[in-house]
């Protein structure tokens, strides 16, 4: 396959255009995937995972033999340290919301790990091909345990 059937764009301008377009369809996991995609690696997305005592949770991409799962955070809604500022209008509106955003995404990962899975969360601001780097790493580690033992359970001694 050499030949495009498309048409190249006849001018900078057409070109521009064109890659503002792909980047506004782009959402951050959407990258992350197609970056997983380009290096073999196939997940489930947005597979709801059963939990005892909680309602379904459904991880942005989930690689189901190797238990693990990943979750794309957005900035503002989970408060990243980099651009997750508090918006100055409704702060009293937007505190508690945003904080019980983050309460809950670490309840998740406490609730997920207790059921076996690994969780990572990557920014919506990480560059989505070293994310999926770390990922595949992770992937490959999970599922080929190095020790023979498929156990990487930590003690969950974090409550307080
Ligand atoms: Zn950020």
């Amino acid at each position: 396959m050499s030949a495009s059937p498309y048409p190249l764009p006849s001018s900078d301008a057409v070109s521009v255009r064109m890659r503002a377009n792909r980047r506004r369809d782009t959402r951050p996991e959407t990258a992350v995937r197609s970056a997983l995609h380009g290096r073999g690696l196939r997940y489930r997305v947005d597979l709801p995972i059963q939990l005892p005592g909680r309602r379904p949770v459904r991880p942005d991409i989930v690689f189901t033999h190797a238990r693990v799962c990943i979750f794309v955070d957005g900035c503002f809604w989970h408060c990243c340290p980099i651009h997750g500022v508090e918006p100055a209008r409704n702060a009293d509106y937007w505190g508690p919301k945003l904080a019980r955003n983050v309460a809950r995404d670490r309840a998740v990962d406490a609730a997920l790990a207790d059921d076996g899975w690994t969780v990572l969360r990557i920014w919506e601001h990480d560059d989505p091909g070293s994310a999926a780097a770390v990922i595949a790493d992770l992937v490959s580690e999970m599922a080929h345990p190095a020790t023979g033992t498929r156990s990487h359970r930590t003690p969950s001694d974090a409550a307080g």
